[in-house]
């Protein structure tokens, strides 16, 4: 075919179809699951629609919203102004700070501390900028371990300092209120996507798995691709294809592509953790939940939930919908098994919450594909759209980008600069395709504030230590 075979349907690909597409270019997207959306869309268990896990929508994903406003729903998200936080034994006394006041201010220090840093591609931990931080007290640092560890399934030694410093800075720049679906993900964001993709004339096909390419010279020749119907068809790959994979299916594809990529064979060494999610219905609504998301502080398996059955539309009871950030620790046990430890745990927040109530549970823990989270070190491997191929383009929320720019932003800017890369191959006379940039906190006035407030942090460091020891 010529024109672009967009490889895997999720967002990062959606987006790239849709971007082509607007080139007036032909384009079709081929995409192993029967739907689209990836880990941003919803599958039918059970015969119910089921999350890949909740979504939120950031002010700062400047890319994302603005597909958003392109696709026409903006009205489909709701915003959503507190992020609570449960202690065990404290329901339904939510929180919207869990450390005391002194430990806030000093990791408020932190920030602008953070934020002061001018990392290169090989920064540091977050481990390791959160223990060598003289002033910070432990429970100010395992509080912010564990909300990394339930929003990424990174532990803080896996987490890129300079992406955590990115993303605050990010979170700086765009003040406002996150964004979450009125309801599930492919009803109200990834539907009515694939609804403009295919009105605007992009061909969707679903249950195409592509397992295996040829190339030949400086261009990709052949996709073999398996249909649902289990058969295998090897076709020309014609025009220009951008791969829109997970970093473990690129890397499988085999080192002609790998070693391809810019950086080489970068992409072989990222690293992805699966993010759980556990959904459990109720039999009643259970009394005193928020309709917005809940952190479970401290909880061992780094739970978070929200009641979809307040802040989506058509539910009468409870259904908790809880996002499992160390669902790793939970590999060896059965389905059934791991239920029961992560009910258990969700118990000793919810006291009302007895087995009786439950009517139904979907446990998905997503061991076959996992989440990228940016690693210390990992931006010289995130692999660029452009390759060594003259024909081949990548895309996926694992590709190079600003520190800080993770998940869906990541997913949507890296199929943006995808289009952008077969834009200057086939459209060069059209303009670039728009990339919103997120924008940064200059080190040096960050600095400057540092220096202005090293003796106060210093003041309050030591008033805790007298009063509370270490
Ligand atoms: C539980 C959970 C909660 C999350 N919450 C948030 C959140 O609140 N906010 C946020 O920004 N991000 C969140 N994310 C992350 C976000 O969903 C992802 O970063 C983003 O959707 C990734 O998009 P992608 O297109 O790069 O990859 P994917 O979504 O992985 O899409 C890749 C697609 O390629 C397809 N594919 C794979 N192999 C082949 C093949 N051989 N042939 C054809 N197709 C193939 C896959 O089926 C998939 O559809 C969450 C992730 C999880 C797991």
């Amino acid at each position: 075919m010529s024109g672009v075979t967009v490889v895997g349907g999720g967002l990062a690909g959606m987006t790239a179809a849709w971007t082509l597409r607007g080139l007036g270019l032909p384009v079709r997207l081929l995409e192993a699951a029967p739907g689209l959306g990836g880990m941003a869309g919803s599958r039918v268990i059970e015969g119910r629609t089921e999350d890949h896990g909740v979504h939120i929508f950031p002010a700062w994903y400047r890319n994302t919203l603005r597909l958003v406003r392109e696709l026409g729903i903006e009205r489909n998200l709701r915003k959503a102004r507190n992020f609570h936080q449960l202690l065990p034994g404290e329901f339904p006394a939510f929180r919207t700070a869990v450390t005391p006041a002194a430990d806030r201010l000093l990791f408020y220090y932190g920030v602008i501390d953070l934020l002061s840093q001018r990392y290169g591609p090989r920064d540091e931990s977050l481990h390791d900028f959160l223990h060598s931080r003289w002033y910070l007290t432990e429970a100010a640092i395992a509080d912010i371990e564990h909300l990394f560890v339930a929003s990424s399934a990174a532990e803080s030694p896996a987490v890129s300092a300079a992406g955590f410093r990115g993303s605050i800075a990010a979170f700086a720049r765009h003040p406002g209120p996150v964004r979450m679906p009125r309801g599930d993900l492919e009803r109200w964001f990834i539907g009515p996507f694939r609804e403009r993709l295919e009105a605007d004339g992009v061909e969707v096909r679903t249950g195409s798995e592509l397992t295996a390419v040829t190339v030949s010279g400086d261009r990709l020749e052949t996709l073999t691709v398996r249909g649902a119907d289990g058969a295998t068809v090897t076709e020309e790959a014609g025009g220009h294809v951008v791969l829109a994979l997970p970093h473990g299916r690129l890397s499988a594809l085999g080192g002609e592509v790998t070693g391809a990529l810019r950086p080489p064979h970068g992409v072989t060494e990222l690293t992805s953790r699966p993010l759980g999610a556990l959904h459990l219905y109720l039999r009643r609504r259970l009394p005193q939940l928020p309709d917005e998301h809940v952190r479970l502080v401290g909880s061992p398996h780094a739970l978070t939930l929200l009641d979809v059955g307040r802040a989506w539309r058509g539910h009468e009871v409870t259904v908790l919908n809880c996002v499992v950030g160390r669902v790793c620790r939970l590999a060896e046990l059965s389905e059934t098994e791991a239920v029961k430890v992560l009910v258990d745990e969700l118990s000793t927040y919810l006291p009302d919450l007895t087995w009786d109530d439950i009517e139904h549970v979907c446990y998905q823990p997503h061991f076959a594909a996992p989440f990228f989270a940016p690693g210390p070190g990992s931006a010289r491997f995130r692999p660029h759209s452009a390759t060594a191929l003259a024909n081949v383009h990548i895309a996926g929320d694992h590709c190079a980008a600003p520190p800080g720019v993770a998940g869906m932003e990541s997913a949507v800017r890296s199929g943006l600069t995808a289009a952008e890369s077969v834009r200057r191959a086939l459209r060069p006379e059209a303009p670039p395709v728009r990339i919103e940039p997120i924008g940064d906190i200059s080190p040096s006035a960050a600095r400057l504030l540092r220096t202005a407030l090293a003796p106060l942090a210093a003041a309050v460091r030591s008033l805790t230590t007298r009063t509370r020891g270490r």
